[in-house]
């Protein structure tokens, strides 16, 4: 693997980021407290070494909430929209970028499902059910 840049912004558009950074793992998360933070089946993210994301905008409105406890649980978020945003791990050995921030694609695949036994009932129903290009007419 190597260095890669990464670009993304919040669904707002106040905050854009890029970060060149080399990704070690791509991984799904589905334990109860990354659905909570998502509001989603799961946290869909990239981790990589830890590198310093250069914020093109937006940076005076992020916000970090970092949840105690023996597994910390971090959101970086935009305080206008609620976006998730990259951020460098409590421990300071990963920058973790939520891939659903990014505008580009990207050429790294999912790797791991990671606490697949507390996934959402309803996610693999979901992931099977009828596909619609746009709105259910
Ligand atoms: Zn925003
Ligand atoms: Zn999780």
């Amino acid at each position: 693997m190597s260095l890669k840049k990464y670009t993304g912004s919040c669904l707002c558009g106040d905050v854009k980021y890029e970060v060149e950074a080399e990704a070690e793992s791509f991984y799904l998360c589905h334990c109860q407290q990354c659905r909570k933070l998502t509001g989603s089946a799961m946290a869909s993210n990239i981790q990589l070494a830890p590198a310093d994301v250069n914020w093109l905008c937006g940076e005076s409105q992020i916000k970090r909430f970092d949840q105690p406890g023996d597994r910390t649980f971090t959101k970086v978020f935009c305080s206008n929209c609620g976006s998730a945003l990259p951020y460098i791990n409590k421990s300071g050995n990963s920058l973790v970028i939520p891939a659903g921030s990014l505008d580009h694609q990207i050429d790294i695949a999912p790797e791991v499902n990671i606490f697949w036994e507390d996934k959402a009932e309803w996610l693999e129903l979901g992931i099977e059910a009828r596909k619609c290009d746009g709105f259910d007419e």
